[in-house]
C-alpha cells in the first residue's frame, strides 16, 4: 500500500486566483529546448549527407543496436505474418477486433468526389485522393504500443494509400512481437527497425534503402518531436503531440473509484500526463482524493503517477455542470469524459475537445485501444482548431473546373475587370481570348 497522500491540487472555481492557478496548470512547455532542437538538426543533416550510413550509426549510438547493413534493420511482410503466429491467441484475437472496429468507424469517414453542372454547362467538382506513401512512426524507446500501430495505419490503409511503411525502435534489438503482428493486421508494407530523429528523417528524404514519404504520422519523444517539426514542409505531418490529458467531469453520482482509475489511466503514461476532475459535489471530490490515496498503491506505475497528480493533475469544484462546461471549453482537453446521467443534455455546450466519453460506463480507455475512434487526438489546447487523426488527413483535395465555352465568355468578362484591378494584365488577356464577340 502507498500510504502517503497524494498531494493534489484541491481548487474552487470561483476562488480569486483561479485563473492563474489554471493558467500555471495548463502551462507546457513543449517542443523548445535548445539543445535537442541543435541535436536533432546534426542527426537530420548527418541523414541527408550520409544515408543509409548515419542511420547504421545513430541506431548504434541510440538504441545500443550494432547491424551490418540495413537488411538487418528491415522487416518485410513474412516476418510481420510471423509475428502474427507467435502471439497468443487471445491477443491475436484482441488486436483483430479493434482493427475490425477502427476500420468500420473510419469507413464513415470516406467523402466521396463531388461535382455540379452549371446551366451554361460550366463543371466543379473536387477529386479526392489519397497520398501515395506514408510513413508511421510507432514508439519504442520505453514501452511498445500495438495500438498505435493499428489507429495510424488503419485511417491511411481505408483512406486508400497504395503503400503504408512503419519506423519503429528496437533498442538492443529487442523486438516487440504485438507491434509487429499489430502493423501485419494494418496492411503494413514494410518495417524499419529505426527510431528518433533519424528515422522521421530518413522518411522525409529518403535513403538507399528506406524510402522518401509524403507524409509522417505516429506520436514520439521530444526527438521524434521536434524531428518532426523541423521536417515539416519537406512531408506532411499530422501533429505535434504533447503529454496526454484528461478531464472528467461528474455529477457526483459515479463510483469514486472508477473517477480516480480514469484519472489514473492518464497518469500512468508519463510524467507530464494531466488528468482533472471537475465536479460540482465537494464530498464527491473528497471521495476521489481518498480513493486516488487509497488505489496509487496498487499500481504498478505508482511512481510515475504520484509525480503526474502532484505537478499537473486537480480536483476542481465548480458551480453547476454548466460552469464545468464553460470550464472545460477553456481548457479544450485531449480526452473528455462526461460522466453524468444525461451526457446528451452536456453536449451541446462542449465546443472544444479531442474525444468526448459519453456517461459513466464509457472509460476514456475503451477508446485507447478497441471502440473504433483514433485515439490520435490533438493535446495541449489544440482541440479549438484541430480534430483525431483521420482518414481524411492520408486524402488530399483537388478542385476540379471545367469551362464549357458560353461559361468560359461569361466568367472570362468578371476576371478580366478583376485582373485588370490587380494590373495583371496576361491574365486579363487570357481570359478576354475566351470571350464571344
Ligand atoms: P521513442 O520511439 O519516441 O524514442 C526512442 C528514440 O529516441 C530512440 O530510438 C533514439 O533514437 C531517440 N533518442 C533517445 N535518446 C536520445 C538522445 N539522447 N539523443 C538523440 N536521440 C535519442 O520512444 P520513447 O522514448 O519511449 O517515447 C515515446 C513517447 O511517445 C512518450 O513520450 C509517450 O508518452 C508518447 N506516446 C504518445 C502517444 C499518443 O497517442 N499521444 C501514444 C504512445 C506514446
Amino acid at each position: 500500500m502507498n500510504a502517503k497522500p497524494v498531494k493534489i491540487a484541491r481548487l474552487n472555481a470561483n476562488q480569486a486566483d483561479f485563473d492563474q492557478h489554471l493558467d500555471k496548470l495548463l502551462a507546457w512547455e513543449g517542443v523548445s529546448d535548445k539543445a535537442v532542437n541543435e541535436r536533432v538538426e546534426e542527426i537530420i543533416a548527418a541523414v541527408r549527407a550520409k544515408g543509409d550510413a548515419a542511420l547504421i550509426e545513430y541506431t548504434a549510438r541510440f538504441d545500443a543496436l550494432d547491424v551490418a547493413s540495413m537488411a538487418d534493420l528491415t522487416l518485410d511482410r513474412a516476418r510481420l505474418e510471423q509475428a502474427l503466429e507467435r502471439i497468443s491467441s487471445e491477443q491475436r484475437q484482441a488486436l483483430e477486433v479493434s482493427a475490425e472496429r477502427v476500420r468500420l468507424y473510419h469507413e464513415k469517414q470516406q467523402q466521396p468526389s463531388w461535382r455540379y453542372t452549371e446551366a451554361d454547362g460550366t463543371v466543379l467538382g473536387q477529386q479526392i485522393t489519397p497520398l501515395d506513401r506514408v510513413g508511421i512512426y510507432v514508439p519504442g524507446g520505453k514501452a511498445s504500443y500495438p495500438s498505435s500501430v493499428l489507429m495510424n495505419a488503419i485511417p491511411a490503409k481505408v483512406a486508400g494509400v497504395p503503400e503504408v511503411v512503419m519506423v519503429v525502435p528496437t533498442p538492443r534489438g529487442e523486438i516487440n512481437e504485438l507491434v509487429l503482428a499489430a502493423a501485419c493486421i494494418s496492411g503494413i508494407d514494410r518495417v524499419f527497425t529505426l527510431g528518433g530523429a533519424q528515422a522521421v528523417a530518413a522518411l522525409a528524404y529518403g535513403t538507399e534503402t528506406v524510402p522518401r514519404v509524403d507524409k509522417i504520422v505516429g506520436p514520439g519523444n521530444i526527438y521524434v518531436a521536434t524531428a518532426k517539426r523541423a521536417v515539416f514542409g519537406q512531408v506532411g505531418i499530422d501533429m505535434i503531440a504533447g503529454p496526454s490529458e484528461i478531464l472528467v467531469i461528474c455529477d457526483g453520482q459515479t463510483d469514486p473509484d472508477w473517477i480516480a482509475m480514469d484519472l489514473f489511466s492518464q497518469a500512468e503514461h508519463d510524467e507530464d500526463a494531466q488528468s482533472i476532475l471537475l465536479s460540482p459535489d465537494q464530498a464527491f471530490l473528497d471521495a476521489v482524493q481518498a480513493s486516488i490515496d487509497r488505489l496509487l498503491g496498487e499500481m504498478e506505475r505508482a511512481d510515475m503517477m504520484r509525480i503526474s497528480l502532484e505537478t499537473r493533475g486537480a480536483l476542481i469544484k465548480v458551480d453547476s455542470l454548466e460552469h464545468a462546461c464553460e470550464l472545460s471549453n477553456r481548457i479544450a482537453p485531449e480526452h473528455l469524459e462526461l460522466s453524468v446521467a444525461d451526457p446528451d443534455a452536456l453536449l451541446p455546450q462542449i465546443r472544444h475537445a479531442g474525444a468526448i466519453f459519453m456517461g459513466r460506463f464509457t472509460p476514456e480507455a475503451l477508446g485507447d485501444y478497441c471502440a473504433g475512434p483514433n485515439h490520435v487526438l490533438p493535446t495541449s489546447g489544440t482541440a479549438r482548431f484541430s480534430s483525431p487523426l483521420g482518414v481524411y488527413d492520408f486524402q488530399k483535395r483537388s478542385s476540379i473546373i471545367f469551362c464549357s465555352p458560353d461559361g468560359a465568355s461569361e466568367l472570362g468578362k468578371t476576371a478580366s475587370v478583376m485582373a485588370r484591378g490587380e494590373s495583371l494584365t496576361a491574365h486579363a488577356r487570357s481570359a478576354e481570348y475566351r470571350i464571344k464577340n
